[in-house]
């Protein structure tokens, strides 16, 4: 038997909640049991992958209060629980209608006549999901879903943090015989992932730079593809030729929805000196009028902080940069409220790169502003950082775009913030410690999933030119 692993209430504070991760023995003998069914369901062609998939989402919806109930005692938040349900299940239908394009298989000329090819794919059979807390259904689902589609069993491993909502989607699993077999949810903390990447043939990993370099390490012993995805430390631009208005409200939105808790949370502003005032005072007046979601979960914006370590950096950063030099305009405590850790929306002004809350990732509601002379030197600030996960750029079109083009991320939003986790079309990497990997959005999300093979068979019956003459 071993050790439960208590989960607390992000709202409460509260240890309400149990896991209990499962022996190695039973994992290791999880992992053998689900690749071996893996075969069938790879036999089972595409059209009968969707049609379990969507069986499914049937099933989750049917039990969908139960979902999102577990959700949000998870997260201590209702209306963004609430949209990762819904991005959850909307997720299914689009790959359920793209894999039939991208799965497609051709026979193609090569340049010797004589010589045809026939390019086959073949799925990894089992692929480990590792997950973090901050969006614990959608994080754990982003990449099963394709995986799924493309022919692999997989195994998750959610966030020890926020698990609770495993338990109805394994029930709705139930529903689904076919599906159930290859599609395994494990509970369990760092030790329980590190055991699933020593039993399968590929991981996805959504995480901390920490873990991630573990995470890389583990597969690199195995030679097998690792997946990661890991923190970021986006930067927003603002030049002079900006709509302020616009600006400071998507830039808001960018850095404190969800309560700055994800990777691609706006989390340093750099503005045009000549703005700079009229910016951070707009900003501020905006930032006033969000509310905490307290003490009833349906009021406010702004959710509980999750994980209670996070609490513990944000504090940690803001601290350094007041004894740095920087002045806080509004929020910059963290609040106590009925047994929850809670931080109103922040914006700091005089901050330096010597400060951690421009170095470091925060992963909280906070926004420090800089200002910049020259459209160069903002480029620089925006690219002196470790991270490179996505940025944004706020000025007429032709300025964002020369920015855009200039900086160290995977994906830019122009006049606007975060819109890679809106728009799924863009294929993008994660740059410099942000990530390693294939793109995990577009064509190549679920393409990454395949190890492509080549069929070269000779057509003719006479002898290759470059055979030994006299080896008849
Ligand atoms: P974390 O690295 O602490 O944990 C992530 C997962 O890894 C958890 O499930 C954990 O149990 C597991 N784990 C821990 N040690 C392990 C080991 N040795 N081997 C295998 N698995 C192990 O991260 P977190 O605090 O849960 O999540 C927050 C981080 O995730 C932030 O840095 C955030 O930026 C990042 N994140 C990145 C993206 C992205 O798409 N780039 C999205 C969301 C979150």
């Amino acid at each position: 038997m071993t050790k439960p692993i208590e989960v607390r209430n992000p709202r409460t504070g509260k240890f309400d909640y149990v896991i209990i991760p499962p022996p190695s023995k039973l994992l290791v003998q999880q992992c053998k049991r689900t690749r071996r069914a893996q075969v069938r369901w790879q036999q089972l062609g595409l059209e009968g992958r969707i049609e379990a998939l969507q069986q499914w989402k049937q099933a989750i919806l049917s039990g969908r209060d139960r979902l999102t109930e577990a959700l949000v005692n998870d997260t201590g938040r209702l209306s963004i629980s609430v949209l990762e349900i819904d991005s959850f299940l909307s997720s299914i239908d689009r790959w359920c209608r793209l894999a039939p394009e991208l799965l497609q298989e051709s026979a193609k000329n090569t340049a010797i006549p004589f010589i045809a090819l026939q390019q086959t794919s073949v799925p990894y059979p089992l692929v480990g999901i590792i997950s973090p807390w901050n969006f614990p259904l959608l994080l754990s689902t982003i990449d099963t879903i394709p995986a799924l589609l493309a022919g692999c069993a997989v195994i998750v491993k959610p966030s020890e943090i926020a698990p609770r909502f495993v338990a109805p989607m394994i029930t709705a699993l139930n529903a689904v015989p076919k599906l159930h077999d290859v599609l395994t949810f494990v509970e369990g903390e760092g030790a329980t992932g590190s055991l699933l990447i020593e039993n399968v043939d590929l991981v996805c990993f959504t995480g901390s730079v920490a873990t991630g370099r573990k995470v890389a390490e583990a597969a690199a012993k195995r030679f097998i593809p690792a997946f990661l995805e890991l923190g970021g430390k986006d930067p927003a631009i603002v030049l002079e030729s900006a709509n302020l208005e616009l600006a400071t409200s998507a830039i808001l939105w960018g850095s404190v929805v969800n309560t700055g808790q994800s990777c691609l949370s706006i989390e340093r502003i750099y503005v045009a000196e000549s703005i700079f005032e009229k910016f951070y005072h707009q900003l501020v007046a905006k930032a006033h009028r969000l509310q905490l979601a307290y003490p009833t979960i349906e009021s406010g914006e702004i959710g509980p902080i999750i994980a209670e370590r996070q609490a513990a950096i944000i504090s940690d950063h803001l601290q350094d940069a007041v004894e740095k030099g920087a002045v806080i305009h509004c929020g910059g405590v963290i609040e106590d409220l009925g047994g929850g850790w809670w931080c109103r929306p922040t914006v700091l002004t005089q901050v330096n790169h010597s400060m951690k809350v421009m170095t470091e990732e925060t992963f909280g509601p906070i926004m420090p502003v800089m200002p910049f002379s020259r459209v160069e030197e903002a480029v620089s600030l925006a690219n002196d950082s470790i991270y490179g996960l996505s940025a944004a750029v706020f000025a007429s079109e032709a300025e964002a775009l020369e920015v855009a083009y200039q900086i160290d991320a995977g994906a830019i939003s122009i006049n606007d913030a975060g819109l890679t986790a809106m728009i799924h079309e863009g294929e993008k990497n994660s740059f410099k410690f942000s990530g390693l990997g294939g793109s995990r959005m577009g064509a190549a999300a679920l393409k990454r999933f395949m190890r492509k093979k080549a069929i070269l068979m000779k057509t003719n019956a006479t002898n290759d030119p470059w055979w030994f003459e006299n080896g008849e």
